[in-house]
């Protein structure tokens, strides 16, 4: 089931970019694994995940403990409380998260007592949804430019999730801003920054966000099916 469920996933994300004139090896498929436990997670990497993405952090050590990653990359993708981060630093590829200056901070902090620099992404509230966390569309820019007060951090992109949408196709518009706000990070040449990373797109909405850009779409109920969120 899995293994079928990422070889559509994959036909689909080919077809996508190659309809967009991009090239498909450019979008990365990270396995949103929250709910899944590490059988799960194994069999997706078997079938060809490369990178999973991991919400909470009781589900990320529980299976890191498990080596349910093995053979391929992690990244947090879930909300971060502050009193965590020693949790998550140095213990994931990439921090996609990071929705506030007090995060950015701890973040920081905690790397530099490891001695390593931590991979990050902006998360953006793309929808200004008071609902969610992540900066401003119009504070991204002020961050970028301030990397270099957190040398042990190293901003490799954005990610956003837009508002959820009954129409397909409405979240183009969130997509393409995103992109936007990356072009015109890069031509700035921000000390040791990169936007190469735009994590954007889900299961509803990856086709459009591929269309507008995203180079990483992060996919949980195409995969894994949906999650039963009625067991604890
Ligand atoms: C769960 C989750 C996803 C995947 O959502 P699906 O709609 O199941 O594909 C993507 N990003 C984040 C941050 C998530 O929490």
């Amino acid at each position: 089931m899995i293994a079928e469920n990422i070889a559509a996933i994959r036909a689909r994300m080919d077809a996508a970019a190659r309809k967009a004139g991009r090239d498909p090896k450019d979008v990365v498929l990270c396995a949103a694994t929250k709910m899944n436990g590490a059988d799960r997670v194994r069999e997706a990497i078997a079938a060809g995940i490369t990178c999973c993405g991991e919400n909470r952090v009781q589900e990320l050590t529980a299976k890191r403990a498990e080596h349910a990653y093995d053979g391929a990359s992690v990244h947090f993708i879930g909300h971060l409380q502050t009193n965590k981060v020693n949790k998550v630093v140095g213990k994931v590829d990439l921090i996609q998260s990071v929705d506030r200056p007090e995060l950015l901070a701890a973040i920081e902090k905690e790397a530099a007592k490891q001695a390593i620099v931590q991979d990050i992404l902006l998360e953006i509230n793309i929808g200004a949804e008071e609902s969610k966390s992540g900066y401003a569309p119009e504070a991204v820019d002020a961050v970028a430019a301030a990397m270099e007060q957190y040398p042990h951090c190293r901003l490799r992109g954005l990610m956003a999730i837009p508002p959820v949408s009954e129409k397909s196709g409405s979240n183009c518009r969130f997509f393409t801003e995103i992109k936007r706000i990356a072009v015109d990070i890069t031509a700035k040449n921000y000390h040791n920054i990169s936007m190469e990373i735009l994590s954007m797109g889900m299961t509803d909405d990856f086709e459009d966000a591929i269309a507008c850009g995203s180079t990483m779409i992060r996919v949980g109920t195409a995969i894994f099916g949906a999650r039963d969120y009625s067991k604890k």
